[in-house]
């Protein structure tokens, strides 16, 4: 197994501290080496200098005292002789004072018995100093001698030996101290050199190779997923190597998942296709190209037609199946029907989609391809075992004629996509500069109808609804109107949803509630039956959790019973925010009003939210009543629009009804009640009143004839 990083540091650090520490070890020994040399010279040399003094002391003192000794010898006055010797011999380090005579035997030796009288000396000294006719000095490890000899005239009468004890002499001077010498401090700092080596290395361990062999742990097993080219073992690779093949690689993989970012960024979860940001970059790229070559580009704004009804009657889940599926089905025609260069679909957002395609004729093409793009919706989208049918309009609109910019074509795209739901849906049309008109118009519309709710411009129309079987009104749904002071008659369809937008629904909604609710206590009949009124809510209203507390006090203000009220809203906006909506409808419903679900059939919804609300009527919608006597479709979904509220014992309201013919036939079906054109077209509240006056006046007198007859 390969040594890791931090071992193989470990060794490193620890030869470089040894290598360090012998060195510095071996230097200092060298430097007291030639310390010690210098210090012994320096030591020999005083030695030297010291003994020369010794040495000049010593022959002085023999050279005087033989000189003292000449004439006590000659005469042989061994006491004069004694005394000198004596005197001398006081000075502590003078070890013997022997005086010899011509024949070299002891003739004294300072002592008074002279015990080694006449002996002839044998130490290693005594053969020079008995034949020495000059001074002689000799000297050995421990002593010093001077021989002096005795000269009277030329002759040699005697020697003086003068011994001197050179451990006594004091010769040795304080020696001078080696520096650096081998002590215990020496060791103190190497050990203190070694410890801080030690810090130092693990100083450099944490802030170095820690990190380095995380990095090389890391890089190993980000390599571990590549082979590196080249190299059979990673253990054999470098630290360095490793990370340097590590960060190349980590760049690829960043390269890599920058570019995989990239294209989620550009590209929608759902549908696969390009999203809005990828559209914007290729809507640019194209209108510069198309600046440069002089072409034309065509873009198609489509929004699929009341996609939230599928929302919300089928839940988002199926939602996304659909779109999903749509987006497949756009793209199919793109690749099919669309030019090579320059086609190009994106999801623009919920349910909107974007084309752009880029070729000679653009403006034509581009009509062709609308239809195509139309025609791939005809198949039903099989979802949750229903069949769904799906629609789209489509605004088209063209680089350069209509616009020069980016922002301005697809804000024309949308303008003229407005214009194709106004149409009747399921169409294209064309961008004309009188649809901008239009969409400004929105928010003029928009500010007017502001001024309108304080201006009392709104007023609300009663349109009668009629109980088939007897022919006579039983009551009456409040429509908004809104008199503009320029445009005429605004009709509900074109401000109720501005209003719902601007946040202006909760008061509309209060206006209408107040209005109907007042008017209707007022509305009477000549057998004082009870007459309702049916006033619409909008799903924001059914949302605001103080829409009962408001109802009641205004049915309380205005003095009218509950149950001469009925509140009708829409299948979606009972979908829409199921909690708070049923909550509400529960609380009204307890108060006695009767609830409607209007515009009944053209939800997807099941029947499941007529159990769950208590619903009292459904008002048929009237695409429905408009075909009965045409499609057989529509008369077997009215039949059983009617069966199911009969057997539910609900009431069955038919709206729209224009004709005799559709009269008879829903009177036919067993239908309670009927509201349209043909009945009563909506009015204001005094002409309602006139009605109601005209028929209750109308009945009295067939009740007096009838009784008259009677
Ligand atoms: P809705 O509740 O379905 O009202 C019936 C609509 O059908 C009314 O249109 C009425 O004028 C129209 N209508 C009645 N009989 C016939 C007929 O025989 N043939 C044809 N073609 N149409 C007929 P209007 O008044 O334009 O109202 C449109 C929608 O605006 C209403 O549909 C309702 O959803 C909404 N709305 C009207 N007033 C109010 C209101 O006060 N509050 C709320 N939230 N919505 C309202
Ligand atoms: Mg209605
Ligand atoms: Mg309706």
């Amino acid at each position: 197994m390969s040594a890791t990083l931090r071992q193989r540091y470990w060794i490193l650090a620890a030869v470089v501290g040894a290598v360090l520490l012998l060195s510095m070890s071996a230097l200092l020994w060298r430097e007291r080496q030639s310390a010690i040399q210098s210090a012994t010279a320096v030591n020999q040399r005083v030695q030297q200098i010291a003994e020369a003094g010794v040495r000049t002391r010593l022959e002085t003192t023999a050279s005087m005292l033989a000189d003292t000794l000449i004439n006590p010898v000659y005469f042989f006055d061994l006491q004069v002789i004694e005394q000198s010797l004596v005197g001398v011999l006081r000075q502590p380090d003078i070890a013997y004072a022997v005086v010899l005579d011509r024949n070299g035997r002891i003739l004294h030796d300072g002592s008074r018995d002279i015990a080694r009288y006449a002996e002839r000396p044998d130490d290693a000294f005594a053969a020079a100093a008995i034949a020495t006719a000059v001074p002689l000095t000799q000297v050995s490890a421990r002593w010093m001698e001077a021989a002096q000899p005795l000269l009277l005239g030329e002759e040699r009468i005697g020697v003086l030996r003068l011994g001197l004890d050179l451990q006594l002499a004091n010769t040795a001077t304080d020696a001078v101290p080696v520096p650096f010498a081998w002590d215990p401090d020496w060791w103190w700092w190497l050990g203190i050199v070694g410890m801080l080596l030690a810090v130092t290395a693990l100083w450099v361990e944490r802030r170095w190779v820690l990190p380095l062999a995380h990095w090389q742990s890391q890089s190993r097993s980000l390599l571990a997923r590549r082979p590196l080219s080249g190299v059979k073992s990673l253990a054999v690779v470098s630290a360095g190597q490793l990370v340097g093949k590590a960060l190349g690689f980590a760049v690829d993989e960043l390269a890599l998942a920058d570019s995989e970012l990239r294209r989620q960024l550009l590209r929608d979860a759902l549908t696969g296709l390009p999203n809005r940001l990828a559209l914007r970059q290729r809507l640019a790229a194209e209108l510069q190209t198309c600046r440069e070559h002089e072409w034309e580009l065509a873009l198609l704004f489509l929004d699929l037609d009341d996609f939230k009804r599928i929302n919300d009657t089928l839940g988002h889940d199926i939602g996304d199946d659909v779109l999903a599926e749509v987006a497949h089905r756009f793209a199919e025609v793109l690749s099919v029907e669309g030019p090579a260069a320059g086609s190009f679909v994106a999801r623009f957002g919920g349910d909107e989609f974007v084309v752009l395609i880029r070729c000679p004729a653009a403006r034509q093409r581009a009509a062709t391809l609308a239809e195509a793009l139309l025609n791939a919706l005809d198949r039903p989208f099989r979802k949750a075992e229903q069949n769904l049918h799906l629609t789209t309009s489509i605004g088209i609109t063209s680089f350069p004629d209509d616009a020069s910019d980016a922002v301005q074509l697809l804000k024309n795209g949308d303008i003229a996509m407005y214009l194709a739901k106004v149409h009747g849906r399921q169409c294209y049309r064309f961008f004309t500069p009188y649809l901008t008109q239009l969409a400004n118009d929105r928010l003029a519309l928009e500010q007017d109808l502001r001024e309108a709710m304080n201006n009392g411009a709104l007023q609300v129309y009663y349109q009668p609804i009629v109980h088939l079987k007897t022919g006579r009104i039983h009551g009456a749904e409040a429509l908004v109107r809104w008199q503009h002071h320029s445009r005429g008659m605004v009709p509900p369809s074109l401000f109720v949803g501005i209003a719902e937008d601007v946040g202006l629904i909760d008061a509309l909604g209060a206006f209408v509630l107040r209005e109907a609710t007042r008017e209707a206590v007022g509305w009477t009949t000549f057998d004082h039956r009870p007459t309702f009124v049916a006033v619409n809510l909008s799903v924001k209203q059914l949302r605001d959790p103080r829409l009962p507390q408001q109802v009641t006090s205004v049915l309380r203000e205005c003095a009218l019973p509950p149950q001469r009220l009925h509140l009708e809203i829409t299948e979606s906006a009972l979908l829409d925010d199921e909690s708070l909506a049923y909550s509400s409808l529960t609380e009204l419903n307890r108060l006695g009003i009767d609830i409607w679900l209007d515009d009944f059939g053209t939800g997807f919804s099941g029947l499941s939210h007529l159990r769950r609300v208590n619903v009292s009527g459904v008002k048929i919608d009237r695409t429905f009543v408009a075909d009965l006597l045409s499609d057989r479709h529509d008369l077997a979904l009215t039949n059983a629009i009617v069966a199911m509220a009969e057997s539910l014992q609900i009431t069955a309201v038919a709206e729209g009804v224009e004709t005799a013919a559709q009269l008879e036939m829903l009177s036919k079906l067993n239908c309670e009640y009927g509201q349209g054109f043909w009945l009563g077209r909506p009015m204001t509240a005094t002409d309602f009143r006139a009605r109601l006056a005209h028929e209750s006046a109308d009945l009295a007198a067939a009740g007096r004839s009838l009784s008259d007859a009677g």
